[in-house]
């Protein structure tokens, strides 16, 4: 959907005349009154309508989103991002498959620090907007196959770490090995 004002992509839809507006435009045109500025991206949004939560500071919605993102990424290992996308890792792999990220199907990322993470529900989080590159710079690779397995246990799934180059340990094990 693409906004009949600024022709950019619509996240955030209003309807005028039969005509559909992204919320930045329809508040700059018509409900100037009541928006408020965003503090990163300087377009105004509409901050009723939405819970408190999902904004950070004066930020629009979507500027937020990344912000939180920026803050996910630095404290929880399970978020990173990959070939400037980001992803979630859900460590819970039962139920069907189809109710998990990207059908369930398999995918493996070779994280900066050389740690293979296989996953079978890692969802995806949405490309990241140029604007916020520097802050989410790519923290990993999404590769085709890797082989590698726990040193100690053959485990060959979830996520491993290698201790020295190509010696790789399940989590279990890699906390009982790592000095
Ligand atoms: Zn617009
Ligand atoms: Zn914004
Ligand atoms: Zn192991």
């Amino acid at each position: 959907m693409i906004c009949a004002n600024c022709k950019e992509r619509i996240y955030h839809a209003r309807n005028k005349n039969s005509k559909q507006y992204c919320i930045h435009c329809y508040m700059k045109l018509f409900d100037p009154e009541n928006a408020k500025k965003c503090t990163t991206c300087n377009k105004l949004f509409d901050p009723k309508g939405f819970y408190a939560r999902s904004f950070v500071g004066d930020n629009c919605f979507m500027c937020s989103y990344w912000l939180k993102a920026i803050d996910e990424v630095a404290k929880d290992e399970n978020t990173f991002v990959a070939s400037g996308r980001l992803y979630t890792i859900n460590p819970y792999e039962g139920g069907p498959a189809r109710l998990r990220g990207f059908a369930g199907r398999l995918l493996i990322f070779m994280m900066n620090n050389s740690t293979i993470l296989k996953s079978k529900n890692a969802w995806n989080g949405s490309v990241i907007p140029e604007r916020f590159r520097p802050q989410l710079p790519d923290t990993a690779v999404l590769v085709k196959t890797y082989d590698a397995s726990c040193i100690v246990c053959n485990k060959t799934s979830g996520r491993l770490r290698p201790l020295l180059p190509g010696h790789y340990y399940c989590e279990e094990h890699y906390e009982e090995h790592k000095i």
